[in-house]
């Protein structure tokens, strides 16, 4: 048992050393002891073993290249405005998007971003220059790569409807992928788990700047009078089912939900598909507990099994799935959006929440 303990303990610190080593070969900032309480809008989660920052899509697409390699699992992180990361220490190497910003290249109707670059200010920039396409996403708190990881939208806008080039690291290189090959979905892409998304090109389309601006605040004042304001949370926790004309908000609230509360985690009174974090305290484990009490009582009282639309992320990293865990509920719950996530329906309508 000892001697299991310190191979194990030895296999830690060779990984560390690798880590470490790639990190300054490549130049990269490699940080250890950070939480994803402070790196996600929900403001829980536990600690990351390591959180790696590329700067250009060069370095990010050799750095995943170079943990691979090294047999070093790894995800993807960029605002955090959609993940629901789990209490414990999360052995995986958190790979940071937000530095990979530069500046967003207008060429005619034509704009190439990098993955960290903000979505409410592209969508600022966008407008301004007269392009139109994605003034209803400027209300999306988040990075253009975690938009395109699944395909964000709302007021009939969808990232994916004006992609034209996506490029993604493989072989430790940028490539570029045709925007008509990806296939868009509902919260959803084709995108395989592992890809790291780099940058895009989106092909928008001329119009009034004024019109524009007009189309903007409508959106942002939609959003004010619907959803809670400056609270602690990840958007809409699931996703509306497919085919159905009432939305799962709706349901949640036609249930009496709204208010309910678990520990630092509660249905927001003003949309119930938000679940909401308050005080120091708040654990991932609270929300969660939160969002399988709604999944049960609406498969329950509606016959409708709910899809997440938050990740949920696991603190063991994917080569360790299959070790013994504290957090077996959340586990299970991630394993069940798993499941739902490989079929999402393609025509599923856009959020009748927004
Ligand atoms: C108040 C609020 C309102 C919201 N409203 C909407 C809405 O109207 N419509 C909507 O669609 N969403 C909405 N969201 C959810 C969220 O903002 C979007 O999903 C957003 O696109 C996530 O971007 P992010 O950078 O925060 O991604 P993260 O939360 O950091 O990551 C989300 C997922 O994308 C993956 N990912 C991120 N970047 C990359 C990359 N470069 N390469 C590969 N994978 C990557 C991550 O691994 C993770 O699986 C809302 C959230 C909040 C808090």
């Amino acid at each position: 048992m000892l001697v299991d303990e310190v191979k194990k303990e030895l296999s830690w610190q060779a990984r560390d050393a690798a880590i470490e080593e790639i990190a300054a070969r490549l130049g990269v900032r490699a940080e250890r002891g950070r939480r994803f309480a402070e790196l996600t809008s929900l403001r829980v989660g536990g600690a990351i073993d390591w959180l790696i920052s590329p700067v250009t899509e060069e370095q990010a697409a050799a750095v995943v290249y170079e943990l691979e390699q090294a047999d070093i699992a790894w995800r993807a992180l960029g605002s955090g405005s959609n993940v629901l990361a789990d209490d414990a220490v999360h052995h995986y190497v958190v790979v940071s998007l937000k530095e990979l910003k530069g500046e967003a290249r207008f060429d005619g109707e034509r704009v190439s971003v990098s993955a960290g670059y903000s979505l409410p200010r592209l969508c600022i920039d966008a407008g301004r220059r007269g392009l139109a396409g994605i003034e209803g996403l400027g209300g999306i708190p988040g990075t253009v790569g975690g938009a395109l990881w699944m395909n964000a939208g709302a007021y009939g806008h969808e990232i994916g409807n004006v992609t034209e080039i996506v490029r993604v690291a493989r072989g430790g290189r940028v490539v570029e992928v045709p925007g008509s090959e990806v296939k868009w979905d509902y919260r959803h892409t084709s995108f395989r788990e592992g890809e790291l998304l780099l940058g895009a090109t989106l092909l928008l389309r001329p119009d009034d700047p004024e019109k524009i601006g007009a189309r903007m605040l409508e959106a942002k004042n939609k959003r004010l009078a619907t959803q809670p304001h400056g609270a602690r949370s990840a958007g809409c926790f699931f996703k509306n089912p497919p085919g159905s004309e009432v939305g799962t908000g709706k349901m949640i609230d036609e249930m009496g939900m709204k208010g309910e509360r678990r520990g630092g985690a509660s249905v927001s009174p003003v949309h119930a598909n938000f679940i909401v974090t308050e005080g120091e305290d708040a654990k991932a484990s609270d929300a969660l507990a939160l969002a399988e009490e709604i999944r049960e009582r609406i498969k329950r009282e509606k016959g409708i099994e709910l899809e997440y639309e938050v990740e949920l992320w696991r603190a063991e990293s994917p080569e360790e799935k299959s070790s013994e865990s504290s957090e077996s509920d959340i586990r299970q719950a991630a394993e069940a959006q798993d499941k739902q996530g490989s079929s999402d329906s393609l025509d599923s309508p856009d959020s009748p929440d927004l």
